[in-house]
């Protein structure tokens, strides 16, 4: 199994080493903005690293919007961020599930989402898998519940589309933990990635901050559980740099009995 970090997008795979980790996620653009990724001068070397590289598209994509100002270039940068991710060898892209607006209809946003993968067939396809990722927060999310996941799948299911648990999101969003990965793969047949977070907030509580492990209001035993049902590889996105995600790293080999990698 192999487990890594989100890290600093300058050289990944430094960060990764200062945290013996044998996958990092990273953005390619400002992931609050909308520009679209520059190609990166360290491709040749990403591409040959033994890291497994992810991509985690920028937080501003909403394809499921009914916003057309929003929506449209949401599809754009997504595509924009599968080429950029393939080109350097990337696993997966990550993106989160998104929302509609309040009182507009769920519908219409899972639509959208069979719309995306539709105008990316159109140009091409995706060159990478892209990996849906569970949210927190909102009352019109696409994938925050398991009955709205069912939803999305439903609309998107024609096309290969993968799934990432974030189990901060999961616990946060009103989810539990136990069992869950049978519940998820009942309904998207797969988990591509676990984000092994804690919560710094209460079960149900809609909040997204991400704790470490052994912090937060989760049992570290239940994620240990988690990842070892998906039987995936892992992202921890948690505090503290190095040291933080480093602890939290050797926590989870320690836990699921997974030795140190070959240096
Ligand atoms: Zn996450």
């Amino acid at each position: 199994m192999r487990i890594g970090a989100h890290v600093d997008s300058a050289d990944p795979l430094s960060e990764a080493a200062a945290r013996t980790a044998e996958a990092a996620q990273f953005f390619l653009s400002d992931p609050q903005g909308w520009k679209a990724p520059k190609p990166r001068e360290d491709a040749d070397r990403l591409r040959a690293a033994e890291v497994d590289l992810y991509v985690h598209a920028p937080y501003v994509i909403n394809v499921a919007t009914l916003n057309n100002r929003i929506r449209i270039p949401s599809r754009k940068l997504l595509l924009g961020h599968a080429t950029a991710a393939a080109e350097i060898g990337a696993k997966g892209l990550i993106v989160h599930g998104g929302h509609v607006n309040a009182g507009d209809d769920l519908a219409v946003g899972f639509d959208n989402w069979r719309k995306t993968f539709a105008y990316a067939a159109d140009s091409g396809g995706f060159t990478l898998p892209v990996l849906i990722e569970n949210t927190a927060g909102g009352d019109n999310a696409c994938a925050r519940r398991l009955d709205a996941l069912a939803r999305l799948w439903d609309a998107v299911g024609e096309y290969e589309v993968g799934f990432c648990l974030d189990t901060c999101h999961a616990h946060a969003g009103g989810e539990e933990l136990l069992d869950l990965v049978d519940r998820v793969k009942a309904i998207t047949g797969r988990i591509d990635l676990v984000h092994a977070n804690n919560s710094k907030d209460a079960f149900g509580s809609g909040r997204d901050r991400h704790d470490n492990l052994a912090g937060g209001s989760i049992d570290p035993d239940l994620v240990v559980d988690v990842i070892r049902a998906a039987n995936a590889p892992v992202i921890v996105e948690t505090p503290g740099g190095p040291d933080g995600q480093g602890a939290d790293i050797a926590f989870l080999r320690d836990r699921l009995g997974a030795g140190s990698p070959a240096a």
